[in-house]
């Protein structure tokens, strides 16, 4: 698992992890009963749940993750110059993975220090 990303991709990664995993079970729970009939029943009620469950999930972060990106700030990448959304104070870019932030003091590099780097070289 790389958590190495941006927290919109983090979050919509979790969300395709949990469908997958849901459809996943209920698949698995479905072939549970052409298996082994009555018993399998019993696994199929259980996967469906289950995976009944973890679609619900996906969809909560889906949606949380779609409210959270129109809260987002847009701003140009300094490091790659695309453009890519961040949440909260600091969050990595979505294209170069370079940890960006807001906050003054938290930062180590400013933006026009990183232009007369590259420039520089
Ligand atoms: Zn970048």
């Amino acid at each position: 698992m790389k958590f190495k990303t941006a927290k919109i991709n983090a979050f919509r990664t979790w969300g395709l992890l949990l469908t997958m995993l849901g459809m996943g079970l209920m698949v698995l729970g479905t072939a549970g009963i052409v298996f082994w009939g009555s018993t399998g029943k019993v696994f199929a009620g259980i996967g469906l749940v289950i995976g009944l469950i973890s679609m619900m999930a996906s969809l909560a972060i889906y949606f949380w993750a779609g409210m959270l990106s129109t809260s987002a700030v847009q701003l140009e990448c300094p490091e790659c110059h695309k453009l890519t959304k961040m949440l909260g104070k600091t969050d990595r870019c979505m294209f170069c993975h370079t940890i960006l932030t807001m906050d003054p003091a938290e930062a180590n590099i400013t933006a026009e220090q990183l232009k007369s780097q590259q420039l520089n070289q």
